[in-house]
């Protein structure tokens, strides 16, 4: 059994920013990495968005430097997933499968949000090389380029808008026969030139050997087939917050995002604190999952000076 006064579930930017705080303020945090570590920059090639960096940087090399910063300033990781969280009382304790228990005097939420993504071994093997979930982080890299991009909803819509500033012409591609986006991202979808769409229409596989030169399409109820050549494709159909372990205990949106009080990080839970993508869906970069890792770090200092829990140990237990 491993007690702490923190304990900070997910090793992304969120996850690891909280620690670099956390173990500066003394608090000796445990990160609980969950396996593979590290959150979607381990899956991401180029950053270039991500200040400090005007050379860019790899995404798994971003992560080790957080990591290295964290563990300078005495953070311990146990690279390991957690299986059940009970938040019922304090200490928190937080389950480990077979290796064992930790009890947290309070506990910092950071296990972001996974891509949804087609499942087509094609899109597997070409992500990175023109096949990506997030237009931010990608869409410069297709200056000038033709794109498809897949999804009806308001993320793909306005992935889709923001494109059009690098390529002269992105084709949206939806299964169903109407958008599920808000009127006003349609409208304005709509207005766009580069912008065209077509409907029941899905992609069956991503053509290329090692970057994409085009999307295989099945439209209609007849099946009819055709090739659409781009050099990107775009998967905008949403995306799943990692919050199985604690929904009925923290207090979640409709879509499964944990909810946190205005202004903090704090969620209904008192000692229990949330950051990154886990909680926010609209901005998703690792510079503000960071920013809300921060956040939750003071969150948590401040928490912990006012309720002190006695049964605490200010000396780590292995791990
Ligand atoms: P979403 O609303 O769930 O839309 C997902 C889209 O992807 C749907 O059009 C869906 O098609 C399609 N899709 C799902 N699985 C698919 C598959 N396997 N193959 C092909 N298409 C598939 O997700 P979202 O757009 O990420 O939005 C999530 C929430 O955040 C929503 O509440 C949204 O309003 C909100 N949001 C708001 C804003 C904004 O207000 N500016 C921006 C982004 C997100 P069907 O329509 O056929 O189901």
């Amino acid at each position: 059994m491993d007690r702490v006064r923190l304990a900070i579930v997910g090793s992304g930017p969120a996850g690891l920013t909280a620690a670099i705080y956390a173990s500066r303020a003394n608090l000796r945090p445990l990160v609980l990495s969950g396996v593979p570590s590290g959150g979607q920059l381990m899956l991401t090639s180029e950053v270039e968005n991500y200040p400090g960096f005007p050379e860019g940087i790899q995404g798994p090399e971003l992560m080790d430097r957080f990591r290295a910063q964290a563990a300078k300033f005495g953070t311990r990781f146990r690279d390991t997933n957690v299986t059940e969280m009970d938040f019922s009382r304090r200490p928190f304790t937080l389950r480990l499968g077979e290796e064992g228990t930790v009890r947290a005097a309070s506990v910092i939420l950071a296990t972001g949000a996974t891509a949804r993504w087609l499942g087509l071994p094609s899109e597997e093997r070409l992500r990175g090389r023109g096949v990506s979930a997030c237009a931010t982080c990608d869409g410069f890299f297709f200056k000038g380029l033709e794109i498809a991009l897949v999804g009806g909803g308001d993320s793909a819509l306005e992935e889709a808008l923001f494109l059009t500033k690098f390529s002269p012409r992105v084709t949206v591609l939806h299964r169903g026969e109407s958008l599920r986006a808000s009127r006003i991202l349609q409208d304005r979808a709509r207005a766009n030139p580069a912008l065209s769409f077509r409907f029941h229409t899905v992609v069956t596989e991503v053509l290329g050997t090692d970057r994409v030169e085009g999307v295989r399409l099945r439209h209609g109820p007849d099946g009819e087939e055709s090739t659409l050549p781009v050099r990107g494709l775009f998967v905008a159909i949403g995306h799943d917050p990692a919050t199985d372990l604690v929904r009925g205990q923290l207090d979640l949106d409709a879509h499964g995002y944990a909810l946190t009080r205005p202004g903090s990080t704090a969620t209904n839970v008192e000692g229990v604190f949330a950051a990154g993508d886990v909680h926010d869906h609209r901005y998703r970069q690792a510079v503000t999952a960071a920013g809300l890792g921060c956040m939750a770090a003071l969150d948590a200092e401040r928490f912990l000076a006012e309720h002190p829990d006695p049964g605490e140990s200010a000396t780590p237990g292995p791990g």
